[in-house]
């Protein structure tokens, strides 16, 4: 695939085209000028639920103002991330920002004033008032949290004092992908951003100096990347002890109606289950031929096809993968490659990494570089589950049209199984359906393996800071070095850089986010399994499932789609799944080498 200098050159169908959201900037600004008008109208009612008029008029324009909002945010950094040196993007950026601020302070008063209203005067105002009805359900998984909520002027005075606290994560993201220094790999210049490429490399040399380069800086600031941590989490922690909340865990699940024992659940079951994971670091020393691990053998692929993909080929694999799911599906995909909803160009200044953004009153947006490889059509396979989700829960009103945080991937890694399984049955090459099992291989291994050390780590961090202890770099070295060495057994060495892995885990700053990719990738093993063998009416479950937005709780819209988390057998399945792979790849590999 062509590296273009500049955005300029690329071709009109290699880019997204956002003009769907706004023409111009001439439009953008006609737009935030609008909305703060509209800001100013809103910030004064304050009284809105003193009657039921009152309430259903505010309701109605704030869910509108809400969606008009986002569609700023997300326009303004689906430009930055076009290019980042765009000043033009940038300047937007900022003003966006201070905007997003400007009304979380002016419309603090909104959701105090929602937890207030009691269940009886809920229900008289919706005798009053039928068109408050729809908001019903609404309201009621608002007030879940009711118990955790405070009056006004406390959300105000907390709004004000944590608009910096995102700042951790602009420091850490700086310091690792700007300020720091990482030295030269073949003349070329290491960085963040192309650490990947190198610890992918298939010389083994080459891995070795990468990953001692690159954490031998780290190490060096890894006081600071503690400090960042510690300080970002202990005002996460004493925000949760302000609200009344047992622990950090509960402050992070509650929203989404999960008790935090699920994690210990998965944390358990996968340590109890690990033999599968064991084999398949067997498997690794076998086909690389090494008697050790160390960590930079684990991430070097077991098996690349060389094929190479144009994107209507790419396009056609997805199509026939997908097909299983019906018409209504395809026809999401169809349209998602015609009318531009892809960025698939690769030139300096784009953002690196993979996304899908969406939001209620527009079609989503893919970001990716495509490489015209195998693990391109993944990536684009993966964010148009995102995107199919994203169109089917437009059926339900915009205030419960998203799907929660615990349930958003399961759409995408479906997919990723699918697309494999498409390829294991239809491909003739031997190497490509090695490299469609791999996949398969990576996915569980990724998210689920690998994810239980970092959700561990997770665990004591919270638990302490929690306690009111401090958290060093000694302590963040020793602990990540104890879940890993459980986890990896006596497969791996462990020299002194593998204990600093967590300075690059920037994912502490979402807490608690990391093991919902544990728990989705189990159950888009499951999904896909039942879609594959066309279990009776699961795929219309299964669309369901895809269209439910957030009118119930996750766990509610998982049991309508016959899996539950409360046993542990969706984990023990997967794994099992996992160790069938290794059998397969194994074989297969044998075949080819003899
Ligand atoms: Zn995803």
């Amino acid at each position: 695939m062509k590296q273009y200098k500049s955005r300029n050159e690329v071709p009109e169908n290699e880019k997204w085209d956002l003009t769907h959201i706004f023409k111009n900037m001439k439009a953008v600004e006609l737009k935030i000028n609008n909305l703060k008008k509209e800001l100013k109208e809103l910030s004064k009612q304050v009284g809105f639920a003193e009657n039921s008029n009152a309430l259903q008029n505010f309701l109605d324009q704030y869910f509108i103002f809400q969606e008009e909002v986002l569609s700023l945010e997300l326009y303004s950094f689906l430009k930055l991330d076009e290019d980042a040196t765009n000043q033009e993007s940038l300047k937007l950026k900022g003003k966006i920002d201070n905007f997003g601020n400007e009304i979380e302070i002016n419309l603090a008063f909104v959701i105090p004033t929602l937890m207030r209203i009691s269940k009886n005067k809920w229900k008289q105002f919706q005798k009053e008032n039928k068109n408050l009805i729809k908001y019903n359900n609404w309201l009621m998984q608002l007030q879940h949290e009711k118990e955790h909520s405070l009056n006004a002027k406390t959300e105000e005075l907390i709004s004000r004092l944590t608009q910096t606290m995102n700042s951790y994560e602009d420091i850490c993201d700086t310091l690792i992908d700007s300020e720091l220094d990482y030295g030269y790999i073949e003349g070329e210049p290491l960085t963040s951003s192309n650490y990947r490429k190198w610890i992918m490399n298939e010389n083994r040399d080459i891995r070795k100096k990468t990953s001692e380069q690159y954490f031998e800086v780290l190490k060096k600031h890894k006081n600071t990347f503690a400090s960042l941590y510690y300080n970002y989490l202990k005002n996460f922690n004493e925000i949760a002890k302000i609200r009344h909340y047992k622990n950090s865990q509960e402050a992070a699940l509650k929203g989404s109606n999960i008790n935090e024992k699920i994690i210990d659940q998965l944390i358990k079951t996968t340590k109890d289950n690990i033999k599968p994971f064991h084999n398949y670091l067997e498997l690794r020393k076998e086909v690389l031929q090494l008697d050790l691990l160390h960590p930079y053998d684990l991430t070097i692929p077991l098996a690349k096809s060389k094929k190479e993909y144009t994107i209507e080929e790419t396009k056609e694999i997805i199509l026939k993968s997908l097909s299983i799911l019906g018409e209504e599906y395809t026809s999401i995909i169809k349209t998602a490659f015609e009318d531009n909803w892809i960025d698939f160009a690769n030139y300096k200044g784009k953002k690196s990494g993979a996304y899908c953004a969406h939001i209620y009153n527009y079609h989503p947006n893919i970001l990716m570089t495509y490489n015209g490889d195998l693990d391109s059509i993944s990536t684009i396979i993966h964010e148009l589950g995102h995107a199919a989700n994203a169109m089917l829960s437009k059926k339900n009103p915009s205030y419960e049209s998203n799907t929660d945080m615990f349930l958003v991937e399961i759409a995408s890694l479906t997919n990723e199984f699918l697309l494999s399984d498409y390829i294991l049955k239809n491909s003739e090459d031997k190497q490509e359906q090695l490299a469609a099992i791999y996949n398969n291989l990576h996915l569980i291994k990724n998210n689920l393996f690998t994810c239980i050390y970092d959700a561990e780590l997770e665990n004591d961090i919270h638990n302490n800071i929690f306690e009111d202890n401090y958290i060093s770099a000694e302590f963040l070295q020793e602990n990540m070095l104890k879940h890993k060495q459980e986890i990896l057994g006596n497969h791996v060495v462990h020299g002194e850089n593998s204990s600093v892995g967590w300075t690059v885990r920037t994912h502490y700053f979402r807490p608690f986010y990391l093991f919902k990719y544990a728990t989705s990738v189990c159950i888009a093993a499951s999904v896909a399994s039942k879609i594959i063998n066309k279990e009776e009416s699961f795929i219309n479950k299964y669309l369901d499932f895809l269209a439910s937005g957030s009118k119930k709780w996750p766990l509610e819209i998982l049991s309508d789609l016959g899996i539950s988390l409360e046993t542990d057998q969706v984990y023990v399945d997967a794994i099992k799944y996992f160790d069938e792979l290794v059998n397969q790849f194994r074989n297969i590999y044998k075949e080819v080498n003899e």
